[in-house]
């Protein structure tokens, strides 16, 4: 079977054609807070995660669940997605809802 990578490539990556410096910094205050590490879905190769700030993986992704509801970024910023690494950024996903 073939592998579901995800978004298409040009697609992935909000970071940086849309992620301006406050984005950036936000993320990097994030980023110690992040648990996707411990996600089984984590697609590893020290790919940066934060992935509902900074969109999608480059990486393919296969879904094994999703620890984001138990993450204390999603809990602040009160987020309800899940599965950022596969479907993009929260902001991202709300654009494309809008
Ligand atoms: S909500 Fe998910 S992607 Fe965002 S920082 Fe938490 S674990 Fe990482
Ligand atoms: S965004 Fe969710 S599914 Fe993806 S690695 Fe992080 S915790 Fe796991």
């Amino acid at each position: 079977m073939a592998e579901d990578t995800g978004r298409i490539p040009q697609e992935k990556q909000a970071e940086p054609s849309h992620n301006g410096p406050l984005m950036k910094a936000g993320i990097a205050t994030i980023a110690a807070f992040c648990i996707c590490s411990k996600c089984p879905t984590y697609p590893d190769q020290k790919d940066p995660k934060v992935y509902c700030a900074r969109g999608a993986s480059p990486l393919p992704i296969e879904i094994k669940g999703c620890l984001c509801p138990d993450c204390p970024v999603q809990k602040t910023l009160r987020l309800k997605r899940m599965n950022y690494c596969y479907y993009g950024s929260n902001r991202q996903l709300k654009k494309e809802e809008s």
